[in-house]
């Protein structure tokens, strides 16, 4: 038996993260449409920045983000001073669980949300709970039906990944309506930039006018930045010092913090991003629909595609060089999801299920 140190309750039933493959063995160039990052890479002006910082590494970064903050301030209309950085999102969601509960409290999310959430919930001994989703999204009467007093946190993705899907500002509305005071709703943004919906709203209103909601957003998706790991969370003041107390002190990189400002500043560059995506989602989706495959409309940069036998038709695009996700970890087991990538991309992942579907 093992005498050695033993984690918290909870964190050996975790089932560890596996992040979209990248490699076929024997093939060199792969089309890597298995993680959502952004189809045309990083800003120039980001991979400068970047690139400019390298003789001033031995210096530790701004603990406190101050540039950064202040220029996401100024880009998406929040205030600064409520800003928390992260490591990626993933940081400022794991913050988030460790900060508000604890053995006997309970996370929920919806059926097919971010596989994050069970893991932050899992590893600060928290309990995750699921709530059923209707049409493959966000059920708010499930949500507010798996409520009980021992509910610490809602976590819900809006757009959510997989499923590419989201809910109304009116429906965020009122699943905060219904939730006690306590109950800290995070709503996480990560694909806010992709959505061309009106009615639709990233969560920062909600965040301002109460005191129990939090909105996270990254740089791994629209920017490209996925390899910086850069993400934040725009918090009620309450929630952003309790984030500031626990969060490493530097949790940030120098080359994250150059590379977020210069991103931002690059309006064209993503401008271009989200008419690429927004053309490329619409081109996929009809191409797909056409060879008679059902596809989840989508406000993401990403399509989930329903197949007779998804794992024959993952294994026959990667005979075909192109790396898709197989998402039966998220309980979709008929699913694959295509990240939409460039041009050149986009066409040989529909090129290949033509031949697949035998069209
Ligand atoms: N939330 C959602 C819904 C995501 O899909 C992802 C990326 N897979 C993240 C958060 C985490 O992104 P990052 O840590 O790269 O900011």
């Amino acid at each position: 038996m093992n005498q050695g140190p033993q984690p918290k309750a909870g964190i050996l039933g975790i089932e560890a993260y596996v992040g979209g493959e990248s490699t076929i063995k024997g093939v060199e160039r792969v089309v890597k449409l298995s993680s959502n990052e952004g189809a045309l890479g990083p800003s120039p002006k980001a991979v400068d920045a970047y690139k400019s910082i390298g003789a001033d590494i031995h210096r530790y970064p701004d603990g406190g983000a101050t540039r950064l903050r202040q220029a996401l301030a100024e880009r998406w209309g929040v205030d600064a001073a409520n800003i928390v950085c992260g490591n990626g999102s993933d940081d400022v969601l794991q913050l988030l669980a460790h900060a508000y509960c604890g053995e006997g409290d309970e996370v929920l999310y919806s059926q097919h949300g971010f596989l994050v959430y069970p893991i932050a919930a899992k590893s600060c001994g928290a309990t995750p709970v699921s709530a059923p989703e209707t049409d493959l999204t966000t059920s708010v009467d499930a949500l507010l039906g798996a409520v009980t007093d021992k509910t610490r946190i809602v976590f819900v993705a809006n757009p959510n990944n997989p499923t590419g899907t989201y809910i109304s500002s009116d429906e965020m509305r009122r699943l905060h309506a219904g939730l006690p005071d306590h109950v800290l709703l995070v709503i996480d943004a990560a694909y806010a930039e992709f959505v061309d919906a009106n009615d639709y709203e990233d969560g920062s209103a909600l965040v301002r006018s109460s005191s129990n909601v939090v909105m996270t957003r990254t740089f791994s998706k629209i920017f490209g930045m996925g390899g910086l790991r850069l993400g934040w969370a725009y918090c009620p003041p309450a929630v952003a010092d309790v984030l500031n107390r626990i969060r490493g002190p530097f949790n940030v990189s120098a080359a994250a913090l150059a590379a977020g400002e210069a991103a931002l500043a690059d309006r064209d560059f993503f401008d271009l991003a989200r008419r690429h995506n927004l053309y490329w989602r619409n081109w996929l989706a009809e191409e797909l629909k056409r060879l008679g495959l059902p596809v989840t409309a989508s406000a993401t940069n990403f399509l989930l595609v329903k197949f007779p036998d998804a794992p024959a038709a993952d294994a026959y695009l990667r005979s075909k060089g192109i790396i898709v996700r197989a998402v039966k970890s998220y309980g979709l087991p008929d699913f694959l999801r295509i990240t939409i990538g460039r041009e050149d991309e986009v066409r040989a992942v529909a090129s290949a299920l033509a031949e697949f579907v035998g069209a």
